[in-house]
């Protein structure tokens, strides 16, 4: 599932093709991925006419601020890519993505380009948002914790919960309200950097545990990102233009169970709790 950084890949590449265009058409199915207004037909009136101000993210969203007649609108448009969202161009991607049979939504811009928004598990969720008058995050997704990759400090909340919390500290990583951006993937792998056990009780972290996990937490996503995300072996990730991330190949925990820790050579092993498989080294973690 996309997380943060393929999100954030995917939000560079639309810039480049979206950022400051008119949308002279959109279609849209009645598939369950649209929410709200957009779910309600809305999409045509708010998007068409409309130009691309800015374009944002918030943990796993995208957020694309619209502009009419010279100034926002305060409309957001909003993107989850759940588990199998991909946004394409067929200008960058060299073919018609527009006629894939899972494409949903299909926006055209007044130079001809198109964005075009492929689910086929179609867990991924389009809504119009509103920005409120004293700015911040649209209504449904207020409630998210500071971004994982912008935020300067972004495991501020989590420390602060994990000081009254039993819960694992793999649970808090991944409770979006706490930090949003954040998947079962680059979560393995920053517990592992961190030399922390999935597990772990956050209760019982000390100052010095808490440093490297965000430590590791800044390095982990940050090269993600450099690396365009990771692609696995569904290879259903992709950006905007159809190419796979790279980040997989850096990978330490996540899909390596069985084979040797590149720190301590001790067989990866995979655990599933909480519904999640976690992967982690026993001898590097505790
Ligand atoms: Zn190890």
């Amino acid at each position: 599932m996309p997380e943060g950084p393929e999100v954030e890949t995917i939000r560079r590449g639309l810039a480049s093709v979206a950022l400051g265009r008119c949308v002279t058409s959109c279609r849209s199915d009645a598939s369950r991925i649209f929410r709200g207004e957009a779910a309600r037909d809305a999409l045509p009136d708010v998007l068409v006419g409309a130009r691309i101000h800015s374009l944002g993210r918030h943990g796993k969203f995208l957020l694309a601020d619209l502009e009419r007649d010279g100034g926002v609108t305060g409309e957001v448009l909003m993107l989850h890519m759940g588990m199998s969202g991909q946004l394409r161009s067929s200008a960058l991607s060299g073919a018609s993505a527009a006629r894939d049979k899972h494409a949903h939504l299909v926006l055209n811009f007044a130079d001809g380009s198109d964005i075009v928004l492929i689910d086929p598990r179609m867990f991924g969720r389009v809504e119009v948002g509103h920005r409120p008058a004293q700015g911040g995050l649209p209504a449904s997704i207020a409630h998210l914790g500071p971004d994982a990759i912008e935020a300067p400090d972004p495991l501020a909340c989590l420390r602060e919960r994990a000081l009254r919390s039993n819960m694992a500290v793999k649970t808090l990583l991944l409770d979006q309200t706490l930090v949003a951006g954040i998947g079962n993937m680059y979560a393995d792998e920053m517990l592992h950097r961190a030399r922390l056990m999935p597990r772990r009780p956050a209760t019982t972290l000390g100052t010095g545990e808490m440093a490297r996990l965000t430590e590791a937490c800044k390095e982990v996503l940050a090269e993600a990102v450099a690396l365009g995300g990771s692609s696995l072996a569904d290879r259903t990730y992709r950006d905007i233009s159809g190419r796979l991330g790279s980040f997989q190949t850096k990978l330490r925990v996540y899909g390596r169970q069985g084979e040797p820790c590149l720190e301590c050579g001790e067989p990866i092993r995979r655990e599933v709790f909480a519904g999640r498989s976690s992967h982690f080294c026993p001898l590097c973690q505790r």
